[in-house]
């Protein structure tokens, strides 16, 4: 090769001219690398996963107040209505099945809610038992009923 500037010759891998000292063609680069002809994948559609959105269930507060106080209320009336077996049972009940569906409603066991619990279990128990109490009392008046009409049957006979 020879020097762009001053034509000496030079080395053919010669940087600078030996004669004038002129930078000569940079040293070849290195060959790039050869773009690997990499294999496009072909862009899959990306497919949205529908998201189901749950239909957000905003507590109604009120109503599940209303659901605790009812079955409150009714857990009281089965308290107060106990004495009567039957009338307690179905107050029991109803209250029972009121708390359920406040609790399903996602209501808190707590305050009211927990008050209907208790009072609805001590209403169902008494009922039971005055339940069981009037049973027996009736079978006893229907026993003694029959044998003091034939003690009757019997003094008049
Ligand atoms: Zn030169």
């Amino acid at each position: 090769m020879y020097c762009k500037n001053c034509g000496a010759q030079l080395p053919d891998n010669a940087v600078f001219c030996t004669e004038c000292g002129a930078q000569q063609a940079a040293p070849p680069p290195p060959p790039p690398p050869q773009p690997q002809p990499t294999y496009q994948q072909p862009q899959q559609p990306v497919y949205q996963q529908p998201v189901y959105q749950q239909p957000q269930y905003t507590p109604v507060v009120a109503a599940s107040t209303a659901d605790a106080g009812s079955a409150f209320t009714f857990g009281l009336l089965s308290l107060i209505f106990c004495g009567t077996g039957i009338l307690g049972l179905i107050f029991a009940i109803v209250s029972k099945n009121k708390l359920k569906a406040y609790l399903a409603e996602g209501g808190v066991l707590a305050g009211k809610a927990k008050a209907a619990k208790i009072l609805s279990t001590l209403g169902l128990i008494f009922s039971i038992f005055m339940m069981v109490y009037i049973v027996i009392a009736i079978i006893i008046a229907i026993i003694s009923g029959l044998s003091g009409y034939s003690y009757y049957s019997s003094y008049n006979w």
